[in-house]
Parts: structure tokens; C-alpha cells; sequence
């Protein structure tokens, strides 16, 4: 790439880094994390603002009956310098302090984080829980992100091309970069074309709830919308005030993270006016991070391959056995599944897949190991856990469940499981980047075809697929249906192939490796981005 880039700042409000760093709940701080890792090594001019949380995201444990409990800690976790400048942002009628820190040990290109756990501050707490609250503290929240996140950038000196949203939690920037060109004399009609210029959004979760919204009174009272007019305010993002449709309405240009997901985008917010067409440019993945280099270098010679394989399975055998005392068996297969516990990702679909199925957990041929948190305040997806949780005390050997889902346990899973399994309900998956980590490492796919595994899938050949393209109009008959699939791919494909043809699941493995590899790596991302969005 050469010298000519724009200069684009990232705005998110989670970036994973490493399992240490707690500032981070799932797949968008993965993508946000990779996206700089991959900045920095391709030296590109990608600053990343964020917020400094004093706690990061829940860490969840069962308890002794089996119910996950959350909890929040002061969080020592370091890596950054104080550059000795900060900006303030008027919230709730009050002065807030956001002190800028910069991360300096992370890995990522230049990221700055802020941080409102300040002496002069009576709201020290706005940058304390990631997705702890809802209401005014997220509002709160946002508004330092977005409005703190310009004014920081302006403060530093960090002439901005293209501000790129990734998800609506940054869209007060908009409104802030709006207000400035306001205040520059020109009319409100104006203005908001002057910022559309320079924004860029990426939509994430195509489940309606997890697109938030505001009531506008809310916004007015938390100062979140300046001095826009209630009408104003209703032109940007509806009323309530959706963070969602004001992104798409304030960006010039906008994707959703797969190809199948820019599609889904497209028809669920294709009511929205002025919104640009979403199109889909699919995550990738940072390989340093979370693909073992042993693997890639043995992908050429089979038995190799496969004794590299074993190791990294006998490792999270390893693993297991010290986090929860179960013992699983190296030479059965092992099945990974690690999402976030919540209906639609259907965790509990293979214990519906038939008798077979069930058979083959009972006598040990299939093994599952699960992880996954569910949302702070979602109990529903908390009984989704104490479910699972239950198998495993019915199937010790068979079933295990990993509490506190975080990068170390996504990367051990996605290097020693045998098969990465994938069901939730269509079209609800994004993108669905663990598949690419358990890909590139020889872990074979088995999922619905759904976020970015059309694009990737040839099935029986580098994976599997369940089911066809086909989308029922109910949850129930698509649930059935997959169950079902799942049950046949399962007992006709994916057993035989394990059990009774070694050689070819090892070229299944290589298959795999070589198909997924340069497609679904942060540079062909990041060259995407900089080629359809900057
Ligand atoms: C990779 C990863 C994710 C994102 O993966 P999905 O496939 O989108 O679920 C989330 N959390 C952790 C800890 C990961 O390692």
C-alpha cells in the first residue's frame, strides 16, 4: 500500500488484546483488537479510541449449584502511558473529565483510551463496567467515547480523514462532528452532509434487539444530542433514537462483516432514508494471535500434521482436566463449541440431533467441550449455561462446560478440538470469526451455513455444512430441521470420516488450512477496508 492512505480513527467501545486485559466481551472487541494488531503489522495509518475500564466485562463462575454468578473487580491491568491531556465533556449538567491515556505495550497500532476515574470528577464511574448498565451510564458511556472520542483526537493534534464507527455505541461523534460545523455557521441541513463526508460505519449484529435505542428525552437530558431540535434529533435516528439507523444515516459509506451478513443488513434496514448501501466486506482474523505456527508449517506433510495436531489436543486435554478435573480421551473425537450463551446460538441443538447422537456422547465417541458467558443481565442465557452445565454432570467423560469464556480458552479450543461446531438460527450469525481461528488450524468446520462460512464452506471437502441454504419461515421448524441435519452430518459424515479414514480427515485438515488461510486474515480485511470504505 502506499504512501497516500487517509488517515482513519477507529472508534469502539471493546478491543481484545489478550486474555489479561479484560476490556472486552466477545466478538466485536475481537475483531476491534485484531483489526489494530493487523494495523500495526502492516504499519497503517489506523489510530483506535476507546475507553479505559476500570473493571472490563463480568467474569463468570458457577456456583455451587450450578448457577452462573458475575463479577466485577478493579482491573490492575497496565501497558499504557498518560499523555498528560484530557478533554471534558459536559454530562448530565456536569463537567466530566476524560483523561487520555495511550496504550503502549498492547501490540496495536496507536490507540488512546479514555478515562473519566479522575480526582475532578464526580462521575468516576462512567468508564467503569463494559455493558454493566443500561440507560443513563450507557449513554454516559457513549458520550465519552464519541464526543470525548473527537474532541481527544482534535486535543492531540491528529488530523482525522475518516472516522470509522465500528458498531452505532460511537455515533454521538457524528453528532459532535455535526455540532462543530454548526457552530462553523452552516445550517443543519449542511452540516450534516459535511459529516457524513467523513464517516464510515460497520454494523454488526443482525438480531434486532442488539441494535440499541434511546428514548430522546434521554439524549436531551443526558446532553448527549447538544443543541439539535427534538425534530433534529428524530431526522437523525427515529424516535426512539436508534444508534443504528443515526450511524447509517450519518456515514457516507457502510458494511456488515460477511457477505451473507451485508445482505441480511441490507434488507433489515432498507427502510432506512438516507442510509448508504451496506455492503459486506467479511472479517478476518490476526494469525500471530490465534493460529498455531507449527500447524501452518506442517500443513505439507501429513503425518506431521497430524502429530502436531495431537499435541495441541493433548494441550487442551490438559487444560480441561485443570480448569474442571475431567478427563477426555485423545483418541475419541472432540467436538468445540464456545459462543456466547444465548437462545439463538442454540448450544443445546446436539442434544436434540437423535438418538444416535445421543448414543455416541453416552458412549464417549463424541466429546463436547463447551465455554461461553451469557450477557450480565440475561437470565435466560444464564439457564442456557446451568442446562449444559447439567449435561456434563450427566456425562462426565463426555460433556464439559469452561467457565469464564476468554481468549486463552477461544484459542486453546480453536487449536485442540478435532471439529469447530457452529448451529445457531439464520441469518443471526454476523460473521462468526472462531470458525477462522479453528480453520486456519486444521479444526474442522461443522456449521449451519450461516455468517461467513458460505463463502468458505465446500463441503466434505474442508468441512461440513448442516443443512442447505434453506431458511424456514419458524424458529421451531429451522430448529427441527437443523437438529436433524446436525444429527446426519454428524453420524453419516463426520464419525466415519474420523474414526474409519484417517487419511482422509488429514486432507480434509490440509483442505481446510489452505482454503481459509490468506482469504480470512486481518491484511486481506484491512486491504478491503482501505479499497471499498476509506
Ligand atoms: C474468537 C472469539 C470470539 C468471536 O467468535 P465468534 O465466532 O463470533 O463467536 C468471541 N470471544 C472470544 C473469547 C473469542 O476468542
Amino acid at each position: 500500500m502506499n504512501q497516500k492512505l487517509p488517515k482513519v480513527a477507529y472508534l469502539c467501545m471493546e478491543y481484545a488484546v489478550n486474555s489479561d486485559i479484560k476490556t472486552y466481551a466477545g466478538g466485536l472487541g475481537i475483531l476491534a483488537g485484531d483489526y489494530l494488531k493487523g494495523a500495526k503489522d502492516e504499519q497503517l495509518p489506523i489510530v483506535g479510541v476507546g475507553l479505559k475500564w476500570k473493571q472490563g466485562y463480568t467474569r463468570q463462575h458457577l456456583n455451587d449449584k450450578d448457577r452462573v454468578v458475575d463479577s466485577y473487580e478493579n482491573h490492575p491491568y497496565d501497558g499504557f502511558e498518560d499523555t498528560g491531556k484530557s478533554v471534558t465533556v459536559r454530562i448530565r449538567n456536569r463537567d466530566v473529565v476524560c483523561k487520555i491515556w495511550k496504550a503502549t505495550d498492547w501490540g496495536v497500532s496507536e490507540l488512546y483510551l479514555l478515562d473519566t476515574d479522575v480526582p475532578e470528577n464526580a462521575d468516576t464511574w462512567i468508564t467503569g463496567q463494559l455493558y454493566g448498565w443500561f440507560g443513563e451510564e450507557r449513554v454516559a458511556q457513549e458520550m465519552v467515547l464519541g464526543i470525548g472520542g473527537v474532541r481527544a483526537l482534535k486535543e492531540l493534534g491528529i488530523d482525522v480523514d475518516v472516522y470509522h464507527f465500528n458498531e452505532g455505541h460511537a455515533v454521538l461523534a457524528a453528532i459532535e462532528l455535526l455540532q462543530n460545523y454548526k457552530a462553523d455557521g452552516l445550517s443543519f441541513e449542511h452540516a450534516w452532509e459535511k459529516t457524513r463526508a467523513k464517516v464510515v460505519f460497520t454494523t454488526h449484529t443482525p438480531v434486532i434487539q442488539g441494535n440499541e435505542s434511546h428514548p430522546p428525552e434521554l439524549l436531551s437530558y443526558m446532553g448527549a444530542v447538544g443543541d439539535l431540535s427534538q425534530e433534529e434529533v428524530h431526522q437523525l435516528g427515529g424516535t426512539p433514537f436508534n444508534m443504528t439507523v443515526a450511524a447509517l444515516q450519518l456515514c457516507r459509506a457502510s458494511n456488515g462483516v460477511a457477505q451473507l451478513h451485508g445482505e441480511t443488513a441490507r434488507k433489515m434496514w432498507a427502510h432506512v432514508e438516507k442510509a448508504p448501501e451496506i455492503i459486506g466486506i467479511t472479517n478476518g482474523i490476526h494469525k500471530p494471535t490465534w493460529v498455531d505456527s507449527r500447524i501452518q508449517e506442517a500443513k505439507d506433510h501429513p503425518d506431521l500434521l497430524w502429530d502436531v495436531h495431537m499435541s495441541l489436543k493433548n494441550d487442551l486435554i490438559a487444560f480441561v482436566k485443570e480448569r474442571t478435573g475431567q478427563q477426555l480421551d485423545s483418541n475419541k473425537m472432540i467436538i468445540g463449541f464456545a459462543r456466547r450463551a444465548v437462545a439463538y446460538k442454540r448450544s443445546n441443538l446436539i442434544f436434540q440431533a437423535g438418538d444416535a447422537v445421543i448414543e455416541a456422547l453416552k458412549a464417549g465417541k463424541i466429546q463436547v467441550v463447551f465455554s461461553g458467558k451469557a450477557h450480565p443481565l440475561d437470565d435466560g442465557g444464564k439457564d442456557i449455561v446451568h442446562e449444559i452445565v447439567a449435561f456434563s454432570r450427566q456425562y462426565p467423560g463426555s460433556i464439559v462446560f469452561l467457565e469464564d469464556y476468554d481468549m486463552d480458552i477461544g484459542a486453546m479450543l480453536t487449536r485442540g478440538s478435532d471439529v469447530w461446531l457452529n448451529n445457531p438460527r439464520r441469518p443471526q450469525e454476523a460473521c462468526g470469526t472462531s470458525g477462522m481461528k479453528a480453520a486456519m488450524n486444521g479444526v474442522l468446520n461443522l456449521s449451519v451455513l450461516d455468517g461467513w462460512w458460505p463463502e468458505a464452506c465446500q463441503h466434505g471437502v474442508n468441512g461440513w455444512a448442516i443443512g442447505d441454504d434453506h431458511v424456514p419461515e419458524s424458529f421451531e421448524e429451522q430448529d427441527a430441521r437443523d437438529a436433524k441435519f446436525l444429527g446426519e452430518t454428524l453420524i453419516q459424515d463426520v464419525l466415519p470420516t474420523y474414526y474409519d479414514d484417517r487419511q482422509k480427515w488429514i486432507t480434509m485438515m490440509q483442505e481446510s488450512i489452505n482454503s481459509v488461510t490468506e482469504p480470512f486474515s486481518v491484511d486481506t480485511m484491512l486491504k478491503s477496508y482501505f479499497e471499498k470504505l476509506y
